[in-house]
């Protein structure tokens, strides 16, 4: 399993590949930027209409303003238990200032618990689970790699996120014996252990 990794307008974003070709997008653009996004992807060596899945570290419009374009364009999103009651809010902030922003047709959305993720991966041929890492907001989830690579969208560094669901957020990648720390926004680092 691999990971490319590839940025616009300071956020980073990744593609995780699985088995036979299947492709899962994690993080989804700013709204209106869906060609930007298509053509940032291109650094990978993978196009947008290879991609088959979306998942999202959390709703807040440079991780997840583009979900309503993709599901649009055939691109199966998922949605976790704890990711659910935010898309409205997301949409409400995007809305106020982007009229032809694409809304999410939130029929379409493959819904799972964290839990099941891992099955789910493993279908795609991806070794890995998504786990709840709230801490930046509610609805925050991280993607980690059996091999020890995290994407961790928002989750603050352990020198800055004091507060206590942060905290836990980041034992619980340690726990999970973490390497190679990707944020959204910045370089990837590695987790120091004694
Ligand atoms: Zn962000």
């Amino acid at each position: 399993m691999e990971i490319k990794h590839f940025s616009y307008r300071k956020t980073n974003y990744h593609l995780i590949l699985g088995g036979d070709g299947k492709i899962v997008a994690f993080d989804a653009g700013w709204p209106g930027t869906y060609f930007e996004y298509a053509k940032a992807m291109k650094d990978t060596g993978f196009g947008i209409e290879q991609v088959d899945f979306a998942v999202v570290s959390h709703f807040h419009l440079d991780h997840a303003g583009l979900i309503g374009e993709m599901i649009k364009d055939g691109i199966t999103c998922v949605v976790f238990d704890n990711q659910a009651d935010k898309i409205d809010e997301m949409e409400g902030i995007i809305l106020k200032k982007q009229k032809d922003y694409v809304r999410i047709d939130k029929s379409k959305l493959l819904r799972m618990k964290c839990d099941e993720s891992r099955q789910w991966l493993s279908s795609l041929g991806i070794q890995g689970e998504v786990v709840q890492t709230p801490g930046h907001s509610t609805d925050s989830v991280s993607f980690v790699s059996d091999d020890g690579d995290a994407l961790i969208g928002d989750l603050y560094r352990e020198e800055i996120a004091l507060d206590p669901e942060s905290r836990l957020s980041l034992r619980l990648l340690r726990n999970k014996k973490v390497k190679n720390i990707y944020p959204a926004h910045g370089e990837n680092y590695l987790v120091q252990y004694e």
